[in-house]
């Protein structure tokens, strides 16, 4: 090599050096600051799970809602008009997710597409080379590697009502970050003090109860839906977490105490 490619390699290693530098310190000083006023009554009047948290775990996520509105892309769809109404309301359930998991983030997310309604999937299957168009209601998607697609009423009722069971933020978000160990299977990534062995024998055997149950028709307190795939199971199981957490506890113990450590949450104490 000679002297000036090393200067210019030099150069643009310097530069790239201080433009992750200053990534990081905008990064950290977003996660340290307090919600806007604004912002934080949009949460007051849309998402009474944000009012009950701790005060220690509401800090936390006052920051992730900071960082995920300055890292993530909205864009509204079939005349929806992107607000920090909606923005804000998506962000903090999304972040719920990982109030209290200091290192872990969405890696793959960079955008999410909002419909004011359920849409029809657009989903594209690659079956060996044939490509099949799904033509499906949803009122909620997330792409392996790729955005989150949500219905506006949807997510916003899933704030609103927040001891249904049901949320499609968190359930698309369960999705997110299950799909970071590369495949989408109900296996997310558990950290090092966690038991992959214990987990997957607690998420078989619940799995296999709920399945048991969606095809007698039996009620249980996770929905049929759970008993799609693991994933879904994954999913659905989280949703309940959060929203029914006494439920679960009741009917899963086990579920639960996998989750609560999964999470670094005890959602059930929070009154
Ligand atoms: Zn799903």
């Amino acid at each position: 090599m000679n002297g000036p490619i090393i200067i210019l390699a030099a150069a643009a290693l310097a530069a790239f050096g201080a433009r992750w530098v200053l990534k990081r310190r905008r990064r950290a000083k977003l996660l340290a600051a307090p919600l806007a006023n604004a912002h934080r009554r949009i949460l007051s009047a849309r998402m009474p799970l944000y009012r009950k948290l701790p005060a220690d775990l509401r800090a936390r996520l006052d920051g992730l809602i900071n960082r995920f509105l300055d890292e993530v892309t909205f864009h509204g769809l079939e005349g929806v008009e992107m607000s920090d109404d909606i923005r804000v309301t998506i962000a903090a359930q999304a972040s719920m997710l990982i109030v209290n998991k200091p290192n872990r983030w969405f890696n793959a997310l960079r955008t999410i597409h909002v419909y004011p309604a359920a849409f029809k999937s657009r989903l594209t299957k690659i079956n060996g080379h044939v490509h099949s168009e799904r033509d499906e209601t949803r009122s909620g998607e997330s792409w392996a590697k790729g955005p989150v697609i949500l219905a506006w009423d949807h997510a916003a009722y899933g704030a609103f009502i927040p001891h249904d069971g049901r949320n499609v933020v968190m359930h698309e978000f369960a999705h997110q970050l299950d799909e970071q160990t590369g495949v989408t299977d109900g296996s997310p990534l558990l950290d090092a003090d966690h038991s992959a062995s214990q987990w997957a024998r607690v998420f078989r055997d619940a799995y296999e109860r709920l399945r048991r149950d969606a095809a007698r028709r039996q009620p249980h307190v996770l929905d049929a839906y759970g008993a799609t795939n693991p994933a879904e199971f994954f999913a659905v199981a989280t949703e309940v977490f959060f929203e029914q957490p006494h439920a679960l506890r009741a009917q899963e113990a086990a579920l639960y105490g996998e989750l609560a450590q999964y999470y670094r949450l005890d959602p059930a104490a929070w009154g």
